[in-house]
């Protein structure tokens, strides 16, 4: 295969995906859902709360298993891969960053997991403070910083170890509505800086439209 045609396979596909929890009767969260992203997109999936956004993000990445489909990334068959080895990243809306790590540990997790040496990893950081508009801040306690720094740092920490695709689950979704406005357009700009392909579920079409290089919604488990 030539570097041109290769390039071309890259990205993600999601064919014909169901998740469905045990229950009487069973709850269908993703019903048959396909879509496709190419290297450097930010596809936004906007839909109410319930609609199974979260459960189509987690089998994407990883973290559920879907009861159908296929998740694949270029030709590389990805759906029953483990979640650390698919090369994907994740941010939550609630940051989830260690607690008793300061920035720059919460930032170098990944890279410390990976096995890169402490130079490259304090260069890296370094990098990517800058990158999310923290500089000087590595030596901060997590619980010292307000909820837009703590979702930037959630940022960066999922971005260093370089994932192929980033997803994002209402990433801006406990902060107030002016901090969310500013910083779904910093956001954007460090996705584009990064080069970074992402995923991102959001029930704010404002959030999705300011983020996304494409919007899609979804409604009762399906694409619309
Ligand atoms: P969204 O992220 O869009 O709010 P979810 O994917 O969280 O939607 O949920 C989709 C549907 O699946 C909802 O009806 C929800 O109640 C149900 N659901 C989500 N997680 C579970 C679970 N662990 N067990 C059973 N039902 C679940
Ligand atoms: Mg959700």
């Amino acid at each position: 295969m030539s570097p041109t045609a290769a390039q071309h396979s890259d990205g993600l596909t999601v064919a014909d995906l169901v998740v469905t929890y045990p229950g009487r009767p069973p709850v269908e969260a993703v019903r048959g859902v396909s879509l496709t992203i190419a290297p450097g997109e930010t596809v936004a999936l906007l839909g109410p709360s319930g609609c199974g956004k979260s459960s189509l993000l987690g089998a994407v990445v990883g973290t559920i298993a879907p009861a159908a489909g296929n998740i694949t990334w270029g030709d590389e068959e990805l759906t029953r891969t483990p979640v650390h080895r698919r090369g994907f990243g994740m941010v939550f809306q609630d940051g989830q960053l260690f607690p008793h790590m300061d920035v720059a540990r919460n930032i170098a997790f990944g890279l410390r997991m990976a096995g890169v040496d402490r130079d490259e990893r304090d260069r890296h950081v370094k990098e990517l403070l800058a990158l999310v508009g923290l500089e000087g801040l590595g030596a901060r306690a997590v619980g010292e910083l307000s909820g837009g720094q703590r979702q930037r740092v959630a940022l960066a920490r999922s971005l260093a170890p370089r994932p192929r695709l980033l997803a994002l689950d209402e990433p801006l979704s406990s902060l107030d509505a002016e901090l969310r406005r500013r910083l779904a357009v910093e956001v954007r700009e460090i996705l584009r800086a990064a080069g970074t392909t992402a995923l991102l579920v959001t029930h704010d079409p404002a959030e999705a439209e300011t983020m996304a290089t494409r919007v899609r919604r979804m409604a009762d488990g399906k694409l619309i």
